[in-house]
């Protein structure tokens, strides 16, 4: 009974690579097509890997919008004192979330 549990165990933890892909990470919006790049797809900080433009931007998540927000220049951020709000909720922002579906293409 104990080697039935131990296999559904490594099952389990070889099953792990498909949730991977849906675990929060720092994104990238461009300010042009709005399209979501998680930050491992950009090479270049700032140029939106489909135009080549430098119209990327931080994003910065909110969980009640479900969506990423363009965020506040790098010389704010670099300012910590400043907490990028959602315009919305005025609920403060994360710096890493959920990527949408489109940008893993
Ligand atoms: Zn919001």
């Amino acid at each position: 009974m104990a080697s039935i549990l131990l296999l559904i165990a490594i099952c389990c933890t070889g099953c792990g690579g498909t949730v991977e892909a849906e675990q929060e990470q720092a994104a990238y919006i461009c300010n042009q097509t709005k399209q979501v790049f998680a930050a491992s797809e950009v090479q270049n900080s700032n140029v939106n890997p489909k135009t080549g433009k430098s119209t990327l931007v931080r994003g910065m998540y909110c969980v009640k919008c479900d969506r990423w927000h363009p965020g506040p220049p790098k010389e704010a951020m670099a300012n910590r004192a400043v907490q990028p709000t959602c315009p919305i909720h005025k609920t403060p922002l994360k710096s890493v979330g959920p990527i949408p579906l489109a940008a893993a293409e």
